[in-house]
């Protein structure tokens, strides 16, 4: 092994006084960065347009964070030529150079994570401890996608025949396009993207545009690192302008999408028809929404099942695609259980992220207000337990709200609403508490409390998700360690972070020969 063995990235510990300290003076550092312009990256070289997508501070709403380019028709073309360009030289680096640039790549991440936290913290409003692992994510996709990609240097095994030589071998396959969401906003880019790049493919990287900057920043560490011109490409600019027009573009191999199942279907439908001149069907890798349930039987502790929940619901303003929105809960334990979530969520703490409360703004005015709307058909859907509104402060706070008696079709619990929302569900028993819970179009996320062996075993065999998480909270996987994404219209599995990721992104060639 070329390298030291992989291992997770620690977080930080900010109860230690010294670290929330040390964080605090860098939050000042990036604030007096804050309000700057930032360019596109296209063939190694900065490129502005003179026109701009503004990044806002969630949680202040009148904090400019940065400016990022808007790129249009030329840029699209002019980046994908380089990214084509680039590949001639990059696909044939030995994979074992890939991997060494990548590990220093994260390295160069690693030196500066309290820095790149800060800047998520005003971009996203993370409160701290989730914008550091968000971070540690995506230094962990860089150490573990390095290692990856070694096992996939050596030729496959295949059965001998007589008289004869036969040898299959991975090979990239050329430029793709790289379309991440917002929630892990960098780590999911940096994922994504150095994923298929590790393997020899070069990209066109087209990041939300509620999160440009940190996207930017990425690229300076890309530069520093040394990657050569055209391999990563960066776009920002308007879904309207850049969206539709890269997905059709008929020289983009591939599509490695993460967000929500609208724009996933969308891409998925426009992908796969071939476009004059396209000489290769697409690959389109799509992971999508969720809307993940935590079941808990009479049998569970009822404090760790209490705590679970609400850690799954409501951190990062449950705008996590893991999130906990369906609470679903035996009869027995029901009433005693949701006066425990009650308590908890009552106790958490609403404010702007740089002062690192529980519960922060949502992302942007849209899903402020799409969130409130579900709000509004919960209560009269269901019984508001706590929560049902609006918070105070110059941002888009919304209160952790907690629904009780929701029946099994309401619109709050089978849509995802990707934020402090809670569905909570009474089953009768185990069985039906599993089978509301497999009643979703999704199938990401999903978890079980109990002190039953054989629910957890009947669980593991008939939960119908794709990271199913027993006696402990449902978000957080950990790269390497459970590798992440879901079945249905969840997405199409690719599990990142896990053993088999890059080989979605490359081609498997058979050469025979008869001696
Ligand atoms: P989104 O679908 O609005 O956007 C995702 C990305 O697609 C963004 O970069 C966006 O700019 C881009 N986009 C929008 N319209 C497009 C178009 N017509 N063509 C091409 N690209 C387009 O999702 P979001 O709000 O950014 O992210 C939240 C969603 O992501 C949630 O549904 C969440 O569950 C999901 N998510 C899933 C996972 C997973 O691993 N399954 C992880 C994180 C987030």
């Amino acid at each position: 092994m070329l390298f030291e063995p992989y291992r997770n990235e620690p977080f930080a510990d900010f109860t230690d006084p010294a670290t929330l300290t040390r964080f605090r003076r860098t939050l000042e550092d990036v604030r007096g960065q804050l309000g700057k312009d930032y360019p596109l990256t296209i063939d190694g070289e900065h490129v502005t347009t003179g026109q701009y997508l503004e990044s806002r501070d969630p949680s202040r709403k009148d904090r400019l964070v940065g400016r990022a380019t808007k790129a249009g028709p030329r840029e699209i073309e002019l980046a994908i030529d380089a990214a084509w360009r680039a590949y001639e030289g990059w696909s044939r680096w030995s994979m074992e150079d890939r991997a060494r640039l990548l590990v220093k790549l994260a390295a160069i991440m690693r030196r500066r994570r309290e820095e790149l936290a800060a800047w998520e913290v005003f971009e996203a409003s993370k409160n701290y401890l989730e914008a550091i692992a968000d971070v540690a994510e995506a230094i962990d996709f860089c150490e573990y996608y390095a290692r990856m990609a070694l096992t996939h240097a050596v030729p496959l095994h295949s059965y001998t025949h007589a008289g004869e030589e036969n040898t299959t071998v991975f090979q990239p396959m050329g430029a793709g396009l790289v379309i991440p969401p917002w929630n892990f906003l960098l780590a999911i880019l940096v994922g994504t993207t150095v994923g298929p790049v590790v393997v020899g493919n070069t990209v066109v990287v087209k990041p939300s545009p509620s999160t440009p900057i940190i996207a930017a920043m990425f690229m300076e560490l890309v530069a520093e690192a040394g990657y050569p011109p055209g391999v990563i490409n960066l776009l920002t600019g308007d879904d309207a302008v850049l969206g539709d027009a890269l997905v059709d573009h008929p020289r983009v191999r591939f599509i490695n999408f993460t967000g929500s199942v609208g724009t996933g279907t969308r891409i998925f439908e426009r992908a796969a028809k071939v476009q004059p001149g396209q000489t290769w069907l697409k690959r389109t890798f799509l992971e999508m929404g969720g809307k993940d349930a935590l079941i808990v039987d009479e049998t569970a502790d009822l404090e760790l099942a209490a705590q679970a929940a609400v850690t799954s619901a409501f951190g990062f303003q449950g705008q996590k695609c893991s999130a906990m929105s369906r609470l679903i809960v035996v009869d027995e334990v029901h009433d005693e259980l949701l006066e425990r979530v009650k308590a908890l969520t009552e106790k958490l703490t609403i404010g702007p992220a740089d002062e690192n409360p529980d519960v922060a703004a949502v992302i942007n005015e849209r899903q402020y207000q799409k969130i409130l709307g579900y709000i509004e058909s919960g209560k009269a859907e269901a019984r508001l337990v706590t929560g049902g509104g609006p918070a105070a402060g110059d941002g888009w706070f919304i209160q952790p709200t907690v629904f009780a008696d929701v029946p099994v079709g309401a619109t709050i619990a089978c849509e995802e609403i990707f934020g402090p929302v809670v569905a909570v569900l009474r089953a009768k028993d185990f069985g039906h508490a599993l089978e509301i819970a497999n009643g979703s179009m999704y199938a990401l996320t999903g978890g079980v409390i109990s002190r039953s062996r054989e629910n957890l075993a009947r669980a593991r065999a008939e939960f119908q998700v794709g990271n199913l998480y027993l006696n402990r909270k449902i978000t957080g996987a950990l790269v390497g360690v459970q590798p992440f994404g879901g079945f249905k219209m969840s997405g199409s599995n690719t599990k990142a972070g896990g053993p088999d990721y890059l080989k979605n992104f490359m081609e498997m060639k058979t050469t025979t020969e008869r001696f």
